[in-house]
C-alpha cells in the first residue's frame, strides 16, 4: 500500500547526506482531482481522469511541437515524499525490497514518471490522461513518448555502436 511517512517493519531508513543542489527549477505544476496520497492511483492509467499540467513562463514556449505527440514521458517532483529510505516494505508485511528496485515514491531524488496520453494542448497549457499525482505536484519536465520519437539531430557514432569496445 502506498503510504504517508511511516516506517515498517522490515524497513531501513538511513540518515541522507545534506542536499546537494543539482539546480532543478520546477518548470510548472500538475492539476489533479486528488488531495489524498492515499487515494492517488499507485500508476496512472490511460483512461484515467483528465489532468492539468500547467506550464509557467518562461517555458510556455518549450511546449511548441508537444502536440505532435500523442503520449509524453511526464516527469515530476513528489515533493511530500521522504527521502531516507534503502529498504521499503510496500505490502506492509515485514518483507523489505531495496529501494531501486520499486517505483514507490519514496526515494533519494522522488522523481516521478508516467506516460501520459495527449488530449489537448493550448498555450501553456496540456490536458492529459495518465497521471498519479497529487494536485499541486512541481513538474520537472516533459518529453515526446521514446517510442514515438525519431533524433532530428544528425546521426553520431554512439548510435550504431552495439556491443562492448574490442580491448
Ligand atoms: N508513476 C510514477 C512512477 O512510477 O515513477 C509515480 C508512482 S508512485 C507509486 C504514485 C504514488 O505517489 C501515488 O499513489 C501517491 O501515493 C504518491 N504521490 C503522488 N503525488 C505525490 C506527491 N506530490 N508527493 C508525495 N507522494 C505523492
Amino acid at each position: 500500500m502506498v503510504r504517508l511517512n511511516e516506517i515498517r517493519a522490515g524497513e531501513v531508513a538511513v540518515e541522507a547526506p545534506t542536499a546537494a543542489d543539482a539546480g532543478l527549477v520546477f518548470v510548472g505544476r500538475i492539476r489533479t482531482p486528488w488531495t489524498d496520497r492515499l487515494a492517488c492511483p499507485r500508476q496512472g492509467r490511460s483512461d484515467g481522469p483528465t489532468c492539468r499540467i500547467e506550464v509557467f513562463a518562461p517555458w510556455r514556449e518549450a511546449l511548441d511541437g508537444v502536440a505532435l505527440y500523442a503520449r509524453l514521458e511526464v516527469l515530476y517532483w513528489l515533493h511530500l515524499s521522504r527521502r531516507d529510505l534503502v529498504r521499503q516494505s510496500p505490502a506492509s508485511d515485514g518483507v523489505a525490497r531495496g529501494t531501486f528496485s520499486l517505483r514507490s515514491p519514496v526515494r533519494p531524488n522522488p522523481i516521478g514518471t508516467s506516460i501520459a496520453t495527449l488530449v489537448r494542448a493550448e498555450p501553456g497549457l496540456l490536458h492529459v490522461r495518465g497521471l498519479d499525482c497529487l494536485d499541486g505536484t512541481p513538474l520537472l519536465d516533459i518529453k515526446p513518448d521514446r517510442s514515438l520519437f525519431t533524433p532530428l539531430a544528425p546521426p553520431q557514432p554512439g548510435d550504431a555502436q552495439a556491443g562492448d569496445p574490442p580491448r
